[in-house]
């Protein structure tokens, strides 16, 4: 199979192009086909103590470097949980899978893990407010882009006492919140027999904590049921990873070396390395979506939505979208009151220069009264005077009619 698989690493940037074969572009399943046409996206969360092998089990799946394997400084700087994100676009026969990586480095490395899940449990639930908000918004965009874990794989250290405090702890705080599958890290270290003890005793130990496990369905097909059924019994899945790849017969092998022998990564005897990664790749890819969304997602909107808006610190969405009204609101009032305001000074503008000008007119007008009233006096004084005259005889009618021209002699 000559497929071809690019690997962009959004943080290095770099174009990886490696010619192996992961197999999700051959899902068996029709649904797959129908939402791979868009390409689709999955996130994919490692949990365990380190040096248990995660970063180079994520190798091995994707077959391509895609995490560092050099040990990074600040993993042993840092005693508390870290949360370190990279998306890679996985390109396989034309089906585009946008795959993001969560590594969760200084998790249980600590000497006080107390508490070490909860910056887990927070990057889980603040993956599902995201999109809760994204979905709550009034102009919502037609595709929310989908950054909720869909698959939590927990490391088990390979200690063959079952399992630790921590492991039990980290589950019961996460199994309804993210499907969970746990891996034993490192099967190479166990021989066959101390390696069945210790997953019979595993899984005891997960039943007794009555902690629930991502499920895989059963399979319709009856082809597919012979081929993954096999598979599916040998949960919990012990696994071995290996950076180290030789060409055997024209087939890129991933192997550990010891000087007993070769351990081969993809090999069913040797591991469950394919059985695990055929199971989460190559069949129930989109039912991890689906119960995702279905089952954990929804539960959480029930958690946010009974929650009341009173009772929250942070704010849910729909106290958000309540929020958001009432800036706009707010907003709104104050355009209205400043408007207002604005008309109501230019009302008394006008006002002030209309009573200005109305006492200038007043007051010109009284002054024409004034003066009328003075004319009119005058003219009353004179008419008397002439009466008077008139009435004494001084002045005849004919003399007081032009009196002007008389009255000098
Ligand atoms: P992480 O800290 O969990 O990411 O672990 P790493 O992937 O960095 O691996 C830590 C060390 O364990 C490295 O030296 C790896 O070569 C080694 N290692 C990884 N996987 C296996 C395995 O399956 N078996 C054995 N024996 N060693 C492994």
């Amino acid at each position: 199979d000559m497929s071809h698989i690019s690997t962009l690493s959004s943080r290095s940037g770099s174009l990886k192009d490696t010619h192996s074969y992961v197999g999700f572009a051959n899902f068996p399943n029709q649904v797959f086909r129908r939402a791979v046409k868009n390409g689709f996206e999955f996130t994919l969360m490692v949990v365990g103590q380190s040096g248990l092998g995660k970063s180079t089990f994520i190798n091995s799946l994707f077959s391509a470097e895609i995490n560092d394997p050099s040990p990074r400084p600040e993993k042993s700087l840092s005693p508390t949980t870290q949360i370190e994100e990279k998306t890679v676009r996985l390109i396989e026969n034309g089906v585009i899978l946008n795959l993001t990586l969560v590594d969760c480095p200084g998790f249980g490395d600590a000497i006080d893990n107390n508490k070490c899940w909860e910056p887990i449990v927070e990057y889980v639930e603040c993956k599902y407010l995201e999109y809760f908000s994204e979905e709550t918004k009034i102009e919502r965009s037609s595709t929310i882009p989908d950054r909720r874990v869909h698959l939590c794989l927990y490391f088990i250290a390979p200690t063959g006492h079952g399992l630790k405090q921590l492991d039990v702890e980290f589950m019961k705080r996460l199994h309804e919140r993210v499907n969970i599958i746990p891996v034993i890290a490192k099967a190479d270290t166990m021989t066959a027999e101390e390696l069945a003890r210790f997953k019979a005793q595993v899984t005891k130990e997960l039943a007794e904590n009555n902690i629930r496990l991502y499920k895989f369905p059963e399979l319709d097909d009856e082809d597919e049921k012979k081929q993954f059924d096999p598979l599916r019994e040998r949960v919990p899945f012990a696994v071995v990873g290996s950076n180290q790849v030789k060409e055997i017969n024209n087939r890129r092998v991933r192997y550990r070396e010891y000087p007993w022998g070769v351990v081969e990564v993809e090999n069913l005897k040797h591991n469950d390395f394919i059985a695990l990664r055929d199971l989460i790749i190559r069949t129930y890819l989109i039912d991890m979506i689906t119960v995702t969304r279905s089952v954990h997602y929804e539960n959480f909107r029930y958690r946010q939505m009974s929650k009341g808006p009173k009772s929250s610190v942070d704010r849910d969405p729909f106290t958000q979208l309540e929020h958001e009204r009432q800036v706009k609101e707010n907003e709104l009032e104050a355009k209205k009151a400043e408007m207002e305001k604005i008309f109501s000074e230019k009302v008394l503008e006008r006002e002030k220069k209309l009573s200005a000008r109305q006492a200038e007119i007043d007051e010109v007008e009284a002054k024409n009264r004034r003066v009328l009233q003075e004319k009119r006096n005058v003219l009353e004084q004179l008419m008397g005077e002439v009466v008077e005259l008139r009435r004494t005889g001084a002045i005849s009618r004919q003399e007081s009619r032009s009196s002007g021209s008389r009255m000098g002699e």
